[in-house]
């Protein structure tokens, strides 16, 4: 089995004093990959932002418009916790490019399965709104992307803590992508829809499937819903793609939350998607519990800040031909980005 991890580095220019959504949450993971299985998988970085064409088959011009000005203007909150500097429009662009990047790979047959380990996050965001951190919804370019390939129907499964709200929206008159989201149960809980009710709409009735976890549910619970509910919808929607929403802050260690999913729990649930044998790809979304932070072993010393200051003293390599330009003219502000010649 060959697995390609696809990597946005210079995420870590999006960034807010003491958001728990920081550079650490994906930088770790990636550090801790090469460290522990770096012969086994194949990384990928991805500095490119994603063609516009792409964005614009699930936002709105108006959308983007607005999240380029205040993230010209930033840095600043929207008013909930998602927050914008002056790169955070940039990141989003090139974290969708590098979810696009890990579902070629994969239809291309380079590699058997995906992970676009990147950040910012996309599910809360729908096609006019951000939310949760999210600006640009990753998995839904994904899924209008591969149909553009070619393919006809898409299965979501995302199993975030929270409820991939703004996928669901995204999607809910469709009967083309079938989105299942497992999560807390929003009845308390953000984002407060995901509600099993919430089915679809018009000829999209019944391709959206909210399962509202417990608090308190972990491996046997997921694993019930996974055996019970999901194996046979997945079988009789028979998708040709399936896109995994993947957050670990539905980990036992996320103690916030209340659900306690271990990390046999996470494998059980990548051994079921693997067993329906599609094609596949695996999209990071939240996850945020601190004490998970990666430390390199040969390193006791190891501090994210020093490792930040290292990436800082690298060019982030954009195209001429893209949104850079205005970032690059903005008054006082480097980025350090570099031409392509
Ligand atoms: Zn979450």
């Amino acid at each position: 089995m060959s697995v390609a991890v696809v990597y946005n580095p210079t995420h870590v220019y999006h960034n807010m004093k003491g958001s728990p959504e920081s550079p650490e949450r994906i930088s770790d993971i990636y550090k801790y990959l090469k460290s522990t299985m770096g012969a086994q998988l194949s990384f990928i970085e991805v500095r490119e932002p994603v063609s516009m064409d792409e964005v614009l088959n699930v936002h709105t011009p108006q959308y983007l418009e607005f999240l380029e000005r205040m993230s010209m203007r930033g840095p600043t909150y929207l008013g909930d916790s998602t927050y914008l500097n002056n790169y955070s429009y940039m990141a989003a662009l090139i974290a969708a490019e590098a979810s696009i990047v890990a579902a070629d790979n994969v239809l291309d047959a380079e590699h058997d399965y995906s992970y676009a380990l990147i950040r910012p996050p996309g599910h809360h965001a729908s096609s006019d709104m951000y939310g949760g951190y999210c600006l640009l919804n990753n998995a839904a370019i994904v899924a209008k992307h591969v149909m553009e390939r070619g393919l006809r129907k898409i299965a979501i499964i995302d199993w975030d803590a929270h409820a991939a709200n703004g996928t669901m929206k995204i999607f809910y008159s469709s009967s083309e992508v079938l989105l299942i989201s497992l999560h807390r149960d929003p009845s308390d809980f953000y984002p407060h829809e995901g509600f099993i009710h919430q089915i679809g709409r018009g000829s999209g009735t019944g391709f959206t499937v909210n399962i509202p976890m417990p608090k308190g549910a972990g491996d046997p619970e997921y694993k019930l819903v996974f055996d019970d509910i999901i194996d046979p919808i997945i079988r009789d929607f028979n998708p040709d793609f399936i896109i995994g929403e993947n957050g670990f802050d539905a980990h036992s260690a996320d103690a916030n939350i209340g659900l306690k999913l271990s990390e046999r729990g996470y494998v059980n649930i990548l051994k079921k998607i693997k067993s329906y044998g599609k094609l596949f790809t695996m999209i990071q979304e939240g996850g945020y519990n601190k004490k998970n932070r990666y430390r390199d072993r040969k390193n006791t010393n190891f501090k994210f800040g020093r490792g930040l200051k290292k990436e800082k003293a690298e060019k982030i390599i954009l195209p001429k031909d893209t949104v850079r330009g205005k970032y690059s003219q903005m008054q006082g502000k480097d980025f350090g980005f570099v031409d392509v010649e």
